[in-house]
């Protein structure tokens, strides 16, 4: 158990038993679910949760702050409750799992100012990608 849970607790967040079913559902290490996902995985919790109070409640998370969308070229979204500590992304190219990675050093900083074109630059996204040891040939 992670500390979603937890952190939404702690904002006084009115856990309702539908809030709570998608929240439980997100908590975790590695956690990267499709709404989809979710949505599946709280109605074997809570056989009458409708796909948009799972939509909505996955909103108003990333609303918070407190559950990150991660952009996955081209496929469905995903959900991603590890919000508050910087990390990259491994995925594997044969399964799509993902894990959540920290690079040495800081993404931002590897970009030199001649780079940089003008910008304020603000965030950094990096996905490695290769094989998982159940894909690897
Ligand atoms: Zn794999
Ligand atoms: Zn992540």
């Amino acid at each position: 158990m992670s500390d979603l849970l937890e952190r939404l607790r702690a904002r006084g967040w009115r856990l309702t038993s539908q809030r709570r079913v998608v929240a439980e559902v997100l908590d975790g290490e590695h956690v990267h679910l499709t709404a989809d996902e979710v949505h599946a995985r709280a109605t074997t919790r809570l056989p009458e949760i409708s796909r948009a109070t799972v939509y909505n409640t996955l909103g108003e998370l990333v609303a918070l702050g407190e559950v990150l969308e991660v952009a996955a070229d081209g496929r469905a979204k995903r959900y991603d409750p590890n919000a508050h500590r910087a990390h990259q992304h491994l995925i594997c190219s044969g399964c799509g799992a993902i894990r959540d990675v920290q690079p040495q050093g800081d993404p931002l900083a590897a970009l030199p100012a001649a780079e940089r074109f003008g910008f304020t630059v603000t965030a950094a996204e990096v996905t490695y990608r290769g094989l998982c040891p159940n894909c690897r040939p």
